[in-house]
């Protein structure tokens, strides 16, 4: 497969089709295998931090999350058709599991909103089993236990929506001892699925434009996206003086 790097991190040439059949294969290969889904402000993180870094690069699959990630990745001379948005990514993931008979479990966001997520997905994939789900807000200490209680539900898919860096830490600590075969780092996805938040509509995603619905919904978030404008400026930069595309199989 091939891969870029941006910024430091790498980005996998996946569209969401191959995205799927990856992490499919990884199910049927067992465990445990870590799913990155990338963004613009976790990049910008993890220029600053080796340790988080080190951790999204050795994750299984990185996939462009973003669409500032999809055009770095041009830039570098990857041709990626679009993003491959955690979002998107789960519901199909979902869509397979309930066909094939593998388990998912939620793990993450607030109280109750993993559980409403899980019927939600429920609903609309039939026959799809729910191992279990529990909210996002545990701390250190608890991780193990977290993670056992994973294994325990015997759950082939682990569905981490902790946010980052929260979730790739976890991912990377605890997936082998949760038992499943398949961690997938999806942020904020399960507010979404819930219903908790509304996802942009279709106009602005089609304009690579979900950043600016989410900050008019969200004005708090104004200084996270701080990191946008930032990750353009650094990308650019890079480009200018040391890119020299580069590419990897
Ligand atoms: N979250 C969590 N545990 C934490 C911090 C955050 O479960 O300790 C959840 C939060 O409730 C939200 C998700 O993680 O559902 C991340 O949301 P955010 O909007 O930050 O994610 P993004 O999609 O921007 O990565």
């Amino acid at each position: 497969m091939e891969s870029v790097q941006i910024l430091g991190c790498r980005v996998d040439g996946v569209d969401l089709a191959a995205a799927l059949a990856r992490a499919a294969q990884f199910v049927r290969e067992g465990g445990p295998h870590r799913i990155v889904t990338l963004g613009t402000e976790m990049i910008v993180h993890a220029r600053g931090d080796a340790r988080y870094r080190a951790v999204v690069n050795g994750a299984d699959l990185c996939v462009p999350d973003t669409i500032g990630v999809v055009f770095a990745a041009r830039l570098q001379g990857m041709p990626l058709h679009g993003r491959v948005a955690g979002v998107d990514l789960l519901e199909r993931l979902c869509s397979q599991a309930a066909g094939e008979g593998w388990s998912v479990y939620l793990l993450g966001a607030a109280p109750g909103v993993a559980e409403a997520a899980g019927a939600a997905l429920a609903a609309r994939h039939p026959g799809l089993r729910i191992a279990g789900a529990r909210d996002g807000y545990f701390g250190e200490h608890e991780a193990q236990q977290v993670a056992a209680a994973i294994h325990a539900s015997g759950a082939r898919i682990l569905l981490a929506a902790l946010g980052f860096p929260k979730q790739e830490y976890f991912l990377a600590r605890w997936l082998a001892a949760s038992g499943a075969a398949v961690g997938v780092g999806v942020g904020g996805s399960f507010d979404v699925i819930a219903g908790r938040l509304p996802r942009a509509p279709e106009g602005f995603r089609r304009l690579g434009l979900e950043w600016l619905y989410r900050l008019l919904r969200e004005p708090s978030r104004w200084r996270r996206q701080l990191a946008l404008p930032l990750f353009v400026w650094l990308v650019v930069l890079d480009r200018l003086t040391l890119g020299k595309g580069r590419r990897s199989t």
